[in-house]
């Protein structure tokens, strides 16, 4: 089998969704309603994303052995992305993530790692090449920490490009930062990595250059219906996002890294590739659920017209 050309390292999740009106407090019951159980996972998302927008991608990652982990691996087929290193850990259960979803379109969400915790650098191992072998290689931060500092410094060293969407919110060592080509907090996440609040473009600007410092080539800050920012050698910008009415928000800034790195894999401008990716998000924010909600290529074609 051929190598693909970009490849996603990251976790599989089994979201537990329920809508509620508002938040419950802390010791408060509120009732919801319309529990489903929906596939999500960071990693899985934006793998997802690329696949469905036609990237030429394989995807690593741990699913538990239980009938949700072996569907996911079924799904990932359907969608069309290389599966030979999604792993069944016997013993685990497949991650698990509890979100609730209020009328407002935003959403609280508590996960527990499970089977994500199996992808330690050892069961990495058997599948190096496909990182050597990448042109392209997407992480997030599901996964344990010394596998995506293992995976950086391999792609790094075999001349792949590494993109690391910083989520969720941790603080980074510099040594990872000085691996990555490209990093792309959303404004929590950039606030976490740099201490600097991100509300206007100025600091916007300020968290890009510390981060510019680091070693990191391309910084590209998402801001929700915002749009997104981005700074690298060739300049800095804001780029618009399209204005839609959000029913949810979960999965947005996955659906946007997936269909970066697919346009820009494919050799799209930095520019183009942002409003593509901008179109992608958008278009999953007036749906329900993570996988459920990330559109296919045509659809993003139409909405762009
Ligand atoms: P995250 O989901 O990681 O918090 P953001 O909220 O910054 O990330 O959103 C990521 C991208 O999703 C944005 O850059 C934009 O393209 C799109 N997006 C998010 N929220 C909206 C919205 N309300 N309307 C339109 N696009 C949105």
């Amino acid at each position: 089998m051929a190598a693909s050309k970009l490849i996603v390292l990251g976790s599989v999740n089994a979201d537990h969704v329920l809508q509620v009106d508002t938040f419950p407090r802390p010791g408060e019951t509120v009732i919801g309603h319309g529990y489903q159980v929906l596939p999500g996972g960071k990693g899985a998302n934006q793998a997802v994303a690329a696949a469905r927008l036609g990237a030429d991608i394989g995807f690593i990652a741990c699913v538990g052995d239980d009938d949700f982990g072996h569907r996911m691996i079924e799904r990932f087929n359907e969608d069309g992305m290389e599966t030979s290193a999604v792993m069944a850990v016997e013993g685990l259960p497949t991650g698990i993530a509890l979100i609730q979803i209020a009328a407002s379109g935003e959403n609280s969400i508590s996960i527990s790692a499970e089977a994500n915790a199996a992808l330690t650098p050892e069961v990495l191992a058997p599948h190096m090449t496909m990182l050597t072998q990448a042109e392209t290689v997407l992480m997030q931060l599901e996964s344990p920490f010394e596998t995506i500092e293992l995976a950086a410094r391999t792609v790094r060293k075999a001349g792949g490009r590494v993109v690391l969407n910083p989520a969720p919110a941790r603080a980074l060592p510099d040594s990872l930062l000085a691996e990555l080509d490209m990093i792309t907090p959303n404004e929590t996440e950039a606030e976490m990595l740099t201490g600097v609040g991100v509300e206007t473009e100025a600091d916007a600007r300020k968290a890009a250059d510390i981060l510019h410092d680091k070693g990191v080539g391309v910084v590209l800050i998402t801001l929700g219906e915002k749009g997104a920012y981005v700074s690298s050698s060739e300049g800095a910008r804001l780029v618009e996002g399209y204005s839609v009415t959000a029913v949810d928000t979960t999965a947005a800034g996955d659906t946007f890294n997936g269909a970066l790195v697919t346009a820009l894999q494919q050799g799209k401008s930095m520019d183009d590739a942002i409003l593509f990716a901008h179109a992608a998000a958008a278009i999953s924010v007036t749906r329900l659920g993570a996988q459920p909600s990330i559109p296919r290529l045509e659809e993003v074609t139409v909405f762009m017209k």
